[in-house]
């Protein structure tokens, strides 16, 4: 919040910021949205909110996941599932919690021989990992501040479609798990993300209590990244795939392989 607003934005006498505030309900005048209850001071209970009113309108801006649960525990959204919760209905909109899209996205990894950029993990490769350090403290710069000398492309998977469907990301250094994961050694990782999904989740209600965060299903198929299967062939050729000899990759290798690793890169929208 420091980050984006200025201090003559927070010194604005028609603007108070409440951090460590969780809204639990849209308070609603018929099918107008008057103001909210919201648990303030970091509390977990419920049961503790406070009510703000609205002079003008409510901006509800929860992102994908959060936005539909209020307007959900709000009484706004799928019949079946309010009443399924016993939620009063307020506005019957079915396409709350509906049409979540997301950008799957695959990565795979390939070893070096040779240890050589600053995030590759190896003792032989520590002078330069010590010369990222500095640079890192004293100016702020360097491979530890996120100058990871990245490689970022789009492209199109097959010839003939209107725009580019897939965004590559390749990074100098051999990790998983969105970075969580470092392995030892020299490598490089290529992301491949389809850009165009056709997969459609939804997010549903989980409980009434709005502490608690609501069932997600990304509900991405499989299907989608085989759209790409022509650059996970190249890309599993070029890097390795386990053990298995990457010139006889069969459609169900393939498969295997991105409905094990196949994540999200965290684009969710689309659900009201
Ligand atoms: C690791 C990561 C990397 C990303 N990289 C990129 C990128 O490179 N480029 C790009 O374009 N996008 C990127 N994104 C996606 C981008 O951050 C999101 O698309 C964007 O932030 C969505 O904005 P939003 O305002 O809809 O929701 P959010 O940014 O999710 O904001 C919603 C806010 O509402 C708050 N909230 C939720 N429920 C409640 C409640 N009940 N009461 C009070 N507050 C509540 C949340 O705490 C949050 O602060 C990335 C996302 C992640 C997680």
């Amino acid at each position: 919040m420091v980050a984006f607003l200025t201090p003559e934005v927070r010194a604005r006498p028609n603007l108070d910021v409440i951090v460590d505030a969780h809204t639990t309900k849209v308070l609603t005048d018929g099918k107008r949205a008057t103001g909210v209850h919201a648990v303030v001071s970091g509390s977990a209970d419920a049961a503790n909110s406070v009510t703000f009113e609205a002079t003008n309108d409510v901006v509800l801006c929860g992102g994908a996941f959060n936005s539909p649960q209020l307007r959900m525990l709000s009484g706004i959204g799928p019949k079946e599932q309010l009443n399924r919760h016993g939620i009063d209905v307020v506005h019957e909109l079915p396409g709350v919690g509906q049409n979540l899209q997301d950008h799957a996205d695959i990565a795979v990894n390939a070893k070096t021989s040779r240890i050589g950029m600053p995030l590759q993990i190896g003792l032989t490769n520590l002078q330069s990992q010590i010369k990222h350090l500095f640079l890192a403290i004293f100016k702020k710069e360097g491979a530890f501040v996120g100058d990871n000398e990245f490689v970022g492309s789009f492209f199109k998977s097959k010839p003939g479609i209107p725009a580019n469907d897939i965004q590559m990301h390749v990074a100098p250094f051999y990790y998983k798990d969105h970075g969580a994961t470092l392995r030892y050694g020299g490598g490089l990782t290529a992301k491949s993300c389809y850009m165009r999904p056709e997969s459609r989740g939804t997010v549903a209600l989980n409980s009434v209590n709005p502490m608690e965060g609501p069932l997600i299903d990304p509900n991405i198929t499989i299907i989608e990244s085989i759209q790409s299967k022509a650059l996970a062939e190249d890309n599993l050729a070029t890097c390795g795939y386990g053990d298995k000899d990457v010139n006889n990759l069969t459609d169900s290798d393939i498969k295997e392989f991105l409905r094990e690793n196949i994540e999200s890169i965290y684009h969710p929208v689309s659900t009201w």
